[in-house]
């Protein structure tokens, strides 16, 4: 076992699924934050168990020449990000490489190389913040939680953002402090602004702002639509109440104080209505690339019926809808499949149709019902599917089964689970919609043997 707060010296030879680095000493993992593979460096052990220790870099003997000075202040401190310290070729690198790692091991699969559909920019790419609020010596502020904790990281202007989010969040904060709203306070669990959350559509430019609340009532929100209006594009203002303790963000309950409670964007040619609760991918244009590669791995034919779980508000299966003969999608938020519905409607889609509900119960159903899909389509949250899904997927045995996951070690386990019952992979691919942050995306399609 490694000692506490003894230096040692260590070569990074790789990473976690947290994007830290990762080197062994004395046969122990090591995990070291803000390290590239290739690097020789000193590090102080900060926690040592059994078979892993966590440590901190003292000293950079070798660095690595994807070595980069930070272009955010903020950046060694905000939980985020995790990739400032590194150029960006580095990054995608080990994303592809992460994801290849996972189907390898856990799938079961021998792939030599993934492509990675890498992002043209790292800047104001985000089309969603929510920032928790805090105060200080009797002054509000908002920014991001540090990594593992909940002490909140001021950040003036978030580099992955545009600056009409940050303008947002500066009003609404100047807000808060000219009329002394009260800053919650999570362990005594008093006070009333929980959360700024600000959706900004990208192609429509208009931007929702919901406050989470603990309590019902926001004070004085008139004079805080005013200064919200200088904003170019602000639509819409809606409140969320959440008076439970815990993490979860947003309430069960919405109430619209300004505007119509939704904004619009524009996604693979077709126009979606969004309401705060509703899931939409972050990264507009990366999201765009990934959903094309879903659609080109569906090799849909105009008789197909499409089956889309975890369908959102509808992205995937109204891009699909014009190839398909029908598309069928099951989501689980109510407010999403009613944004779906609309959606439908907008575009003048009518081979659509939604359910809300459990994926794998709803796949249950329809298959019970004699839908038999010719594609199928998950992208399910990261815990990845459940057993009805894989199930109903088993009985329901579709051609093809495209899979869009946020969590390569699920997907694989998942894919690991299909090959049991009859699929092969074909094409795996990853997608980075997340530049500077260690999440990855990744689509693969496997087809029935
Ligand atoms: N395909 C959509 C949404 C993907 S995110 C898009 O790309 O925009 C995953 C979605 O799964 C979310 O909308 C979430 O609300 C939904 N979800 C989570 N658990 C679910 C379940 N058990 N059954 C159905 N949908 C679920």
């Amino acid at each position: 076992m490694l000692i506490k707060n003894q230096i040692y010296e260590a070569q990074i030879t790789d990473y976690t699924a947290e994007g830290q680095g990762v080197a062994h000493i004395e046969g122990c993992a090591v995990f070291i934050p803000n390290a590239i593979a290739g690097e020789r460096v000193r590090v102080r052990i900060e926690k040592a168990q059994k078979t892993w220790a966590a440590g901190k870099i003292v000293e950079l003997l070798e660095k690595s020449p994807h070595r980069r000075n930070r272009e955010c202040p903020v950046a060694k401190l905000c939980g985020g990000c995790d990739f400032w310290h590194m150029d960006y070729e580095e990054e995608t690198q080990l994303k592809a490489q992460r994801v290849k790692d996972c189907l390898n091991r856990l799938g079961g699969e021998n792939l030599e190389e993934i492509p990675i559909l890498a992002a043209p920019t790292c800047l104001g790419y985000r089309n969603k913040a929510q920032y928790p609020v805090a105060q200080k010596k009797g002054r509000a502020y908002a920014g991001f939680f540090r990594a593992g904790t909940h002490t909140v990281v001021e950040n003036p202007r978030c580099r992955i953002l545009p600056e009409q989010t940050d303008a947002v969040k500066d009003i609404v904060i100047d807000y808060v402090n000219q009329f002394r709203i009260p800053v919650y306070d999570e362990v005594a669990h008093t006070g009333l602004l929980r959360h700024i959350y600000v959706r900004r559509g990208v192609v429509s430019g208009q931007i929702l702002v919901c406050l989470v609340i603990n309590g019902q009532k926001l004070p004085r929100w008139e004079e805080l639509v005013k200064n919200l209006k200088q904003v170019p594009g602000f639509t819409t203002l809606v409140l969320s109440e959440n008076t439970r303790k815990g993490n979860a963000i947003l309430g069960d309950t919405f109430h619209t104080l300004y505007g119509p409670g939704y904004i619009e964007d524009t996604l693979c040619g077709l126009t979606f209505r969004l309401s705060p609760r509703s899931f939409y991918q972050v990264n507009h244009h990366q999201a765009q690339r990934l959903y094309q590669a879903a659609i080109e791995l569906a090799e849909i034919s105009k008789s197909d019926t499409v089956l889309d779980l975890y369908c959102g508000v509808g992205t995937i299966t109204l891009a699909m809808a014009a190839a398909a003969g029908q598309v069928i999608g099951v989501e689980v938020i109510p407010q999403a499949v009613e944004d779906a519905k609309a959606n439908a409607q907008r575009n003048g889609i009518e081979n659509a149709q939604f359910f809300c509900g459990d994926a794998g119960q709803a796949a249950l159903k329809l298959e019970q019902d004699g839908v038999r899909p010719d594609v199928v389509v998950v992208d399910p949250p990261r815990k990845g599917l459940n057993a009805d899904t894989i199930e109903a997927l088993s009985r329901m045995a579709p051609k093809r089964i495209v899979y869009v996951s946020c969590d390569p070690a699920t997907l694989a386990r998942d894919v690991a689970l299909l090959k049991e019952r009859g699929y092969t992979l074909q094409t795996a691919l990853a997608a980075d919609l997340f530049p500077r942050c260690a999440h990855v995306e990744s689509i693969v399609c496997l087809t029935r043997s």
